[in-house]
């Protein structure tokens, strides 16, 4: 039997292929928001930080669609969308 594939050795074998436009963005001026937190422990491809200042930063590539920030931190603090077609994760193991 072999051994089971670690969750970040699967994540690296994904393609990702950003988009002309980040397609999530934190609304301006609400990097501070409380409603934002949430994202930083539960995105799963740990794509929220927060800075010394207490700013919620976002780098939207590699992003796996999965819509957890969207229902965690709510649509008043994120533009919230797909990608355009053909842009955006490509899965490449299951
Ligand atoms: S949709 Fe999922 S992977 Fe993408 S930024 Fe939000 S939580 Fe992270």
């Amino acid at each position: 039997m072999s051994a089971p594939v670690e969750i970040k050795a699967k994540l690296g074998l994904d393609v990702f292929k950003p988009g002309k436009e980040p397609h999530i963005r934190i609304k301006p001026g609400l990097e501070r928001d409380p409603r934002l937190k949430p994202a930083i422990k539960a995105c799963p491809a740990g794509l929220y930080t927060e800075n010394a200042e207490g700013e919620v930063l976002l780098s939207a590539e590699g992003c796996l669609e999965c819509g957890t920030c969207r229902l965690l931190c709510g649509l008043e603090v994120l533009d919230w969308n797909y990608p355009e077609g053909g842009d955006g994760v490509q899965y490449r193991y299951g």
